[in-house]
């Protein structure tokens, strides 16, 4: 259930207070999932810096950039935190493949949300077991389908909240942080790639560009992968965009 003076009380503190307050009140349920982009890779130092009581885990699809890998283990190494990865389930990636090989998903929007699903969605639902609040790098100006989120939200459809405390910073706060606090991020990023993704599924875009076209750039109208779309949102009563 959500609660608005909850988010109110949020509103009026810095990030580091936010944790602080949504872990004193849900100890041992809050949860950051990382993706190692620049928005997380802020996050992951915020947390690192005030040892907040903060749970760590990313996906690994199988199918990501070797320099998200790279970075990974970087990360691990100079912040000392642990950082736990959930995989796919094996059984259903064989049955994926065996069956449609490795790149259906570029053949119908079906196939790619099918593998998007296994890969990332259902593993995603397992690591937010027993999680109540859910830590998110997502930003309004990444997409106009985030451009309305909350900096508390409900996500009716797994019953938790989602706190996405950099919701309101620029492009240029979060490169700003990197540099500041002189933070390892992708060198993708140097390279025209903005959002990061699976390898076979993202690509670098052209200045002027939507932040998010360069995520299965072959399809129209698609750019989110399910993680983030919710039946409903309790704040803002309105259906989230996939
Ligand atoms: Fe599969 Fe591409 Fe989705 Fe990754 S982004 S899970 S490779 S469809």
């Amino acid at each position: 259930m959500f609660d608005q003076h909850l988010l109110e009380t949020l509103q009026g503190i810095g990030i580091p207070e936010q944790f602080r307050l949504l872990a004193d009140r849900f100890p041992g349920q809050v949860a950051f999932s990382t993706s190692f982009g620049q928005e997380d890779q802020v996050i992951m130092e915020i947390i690192a810096r005030e040892d907040l009581p903060v749970r760590i885990f990313t996906l690994d699809t199988g199918r990501l950039f070797n320099e998200t890998y790279e970075l990974i283990d970087l990360t691990r190494l100079r912040y000392r935190r642990e950082i736990e990865v959930f995989f796919p389930d094996t059984k259903r990636v064989e049955a994926l493949v065996n069956e449609k090989g490795f790149t259906s998903f570029y053949e119908s929007v079906e196939n790619r949300k099918e593998c998007c699903h296994i890969r990332k969605v259902e593993p995603l639902n397992r690591a937010l077991k027993g999680v109540t609040v859910w830590v998110t790098g997502l930003r309004a100006g990444q997409s106009d389908n985030r451009k309305d989120l909350p900096l508390l939200e409900w996500d009716a459809s797994r019953g938790i909240y989602k706190y996405n405390p950099l919701i309101s910073w620029t492009h240029e706060q979060v490169l700003q942080h990197l540099s500041a606090k002189n933070v390892p991020y992708n060198p993708l990023h140097d390279k025209g790639f903005v959002s990061i993704g699976c390898a076979p599924c993202t690509r670098a875009i052209e200045p002027g560009e939507d932040p998010r076209a360069g995520r299965w750039w072959w399809e129209q109208s698609q750019k989110e992968c399910g993680l983030h779309f919710s039946q409903q949102s309790a704040v803002s009563g309105q259906q989230e965009q996939p």
